[in-house]
C-alpha cells in the first residue's frame, strides 16, 4: 500500500464517560497507518447535551495533552498536518439534533469545537426531522434552519439514522453535498439501519458519499471480516461509483457500553453486541480492494480521498 495514501475512518464510538480508559487505543490506530478518525460524542436519547459536553470537553483535553501523537482536526490544513507528521488526526461527531436543545445558534459552537459532522435524527423523531425506525414526518423548518447554519458555519451534514423521507428532502434542502457517514445498503442486509438504492443514487448525483459501516448487524451474516466489508464497498462502488464510497468502522471501543445502550427500547437496535470491522484493519480493506482490481487511484478516493475532497467543499 502506497505510504502517502489517506485513511479516513468517519466514524468510530469511545466510551461516552469523562474517564481515559479505552482512549489509548488510539495510538495502536494510529500505528497501523490511520490518519483521521472522527470520534462520535453525543446522540439523541441517551444523554442530555451538556453531558455530551462534557464528554467532548474531555477528549479534547486527553488529545491537546499528547500532541506529539494525536492532532485534533479542525481544517482540511490539519488533515495535510496530521499526515505529514505522522500523526492520528481527530475530530468530532454528533449523531442527532437534539443535541443543540432547539438552539441553531449551538451549531457554530459545537463546530468549534471540532465537531466536524452532525446528523439529524438518531432511529427516533426529534424537532429536525425523522428518524430511520419512527414514523418519518419529514424535515422540519427547525432541521432546515439547522442545515442553513450548518453551511454557514461549515459543519458537515449526516442522515445516517434518519429517516428516509428526511434524508431525501434533506438532500434536495442542502446546498452542500451530504453524507451518509456509516449506513450500509439495504439491498444486502434488511434492517432499518440500512439505506436504499434510491436514497444511495439521490446523494452520490448531488456530490455526497456513502459511507460503508463496520458494524455486524449491517453486514451479512454479521461477518465483519475485512473480505466480507469489502462486499458492500463493492456493491455501493457499483451502484454509484468509486467516488462517492468512503468507510466508517463504527467501531465500540467498550462493549460492555454497547450492551447497556442496546438493551435501552430507544435505541430499538438489536439485543446482542455484534462483532464490529477494527479500524486497524483498513490497510488489510484496501488490499481486498486492490485484488478485486480497483485501481490504485480508486482505492485511494474509497479510503480517505474521497472525504477529503467532500472537506474541501463544506469546511470553513
Ligand atoms: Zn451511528
Amino acid at each position: 500500500m502506497p505510504a502517502d495514501r489517506l485513511i479516513w475512518d468517519n466514524h468510530a464510538c469511545m466510551p461516552l464517560r469523562t474517564d481515559a480508559q479505552f482512549l489509548p487505543e488510539l495510538h495502536r490506530i494510529r500505528q497501523a497507518g490511520v490518519s483521521v478518525i472522527v470520534l462520535n460524542v453525543m446522540f439523541d436519547n441517551i444523554m442530555p447535551w451538556h453531558e455530551g459536553m462534557k464528554v467532548l470537553s474531555f477528549m479534547r483535553h486527553w488529545v491537546l495533552e499528547r500532541k506529539e501523537s494525536f492532532l485534533l482536526i479542525d481544517s482540511v490544513a490539519d488533515i495535510d498536518e496530521a499526515k505529514r507528521s505522522n500523526r492520528l488526526g481527530i475530530a468530532f461527531d454528533i449523531e442527532g439534533m437534539k443535541a443543540l436543545d432547539g438552539n441553531v445558534s449551538m451549531v457554530k459552537t459545537y463546530r468549534d469545537l471540532g465537531v466536524k459532522w452532525m446528523l439529524i435524527a438518531y432511529n427516533r423523531n426529534n424537532k429536525a426531522g425523522g428518524g430511520c425506525m419512527d414514523d418519518d414526518a419529514g424535515l422540519s423548518t427547525f432541521g432546515r434552519d439547522v442545515i442553513r447554519e450548518m453551511e454557514r458555519v461549515g459543519m458537515g451534514l449526516c442522515c445516517s439514522h434518519t429517516g428516509e423521507r428526511t434524508t431525501l428532502e434533506a438532500i434536495e434542502w442542502s446546498r452542500n453535498p451530504v453524507m451518509l457517514t456509516h449506513s450500509n445498503p439495504r439491498a444486502l442486509v434488511d434492517h432499518a439501519r440500512c439505506i436504499r438504492d434510491n436514497v444511495m443514487v439521490a446523494c452520490a448525483a448531488k456530490g455526497g458519499t456513502i459511507g460503508i459501516t463496520g458494524y455486524g448487524s449491517f453486514l451479512q451474516n454479521g461477518d465483519s471480516s475485512a473480505e466480507n466489508y469489502f462486499k458492500h464497498v463493492d456493491y455501493a462502488v457499483q451502484l454509484i461509483g468509486p467516488e462517492h464510497v468512503t468507510l466508517a468502522s463504527d467501531f465500540v471501543f467498550d462493549p460492555e457500553e454497547l450492551a447497556s445502550f442496546l438493551a435501552n427500547p430507544l435505541l430499538g437496535a438489536q439485543r446482542s453486541v455484534p462483532s464490529m470491522f477494527d479500524p486497524a484493519g483498513f490497510p488489510d480493506l484496501a488490499n481486498y480492494m486492490l485484488r478485486a482490481g480497483y485501481s490504485d487511484s480508486d482505492v485511494g478516493s474509497i479510503m480517505g480521498g474521497n472525504l477529503y475532497r467532500l472537506a474541501q467543499q463544506v469546511w470553513k
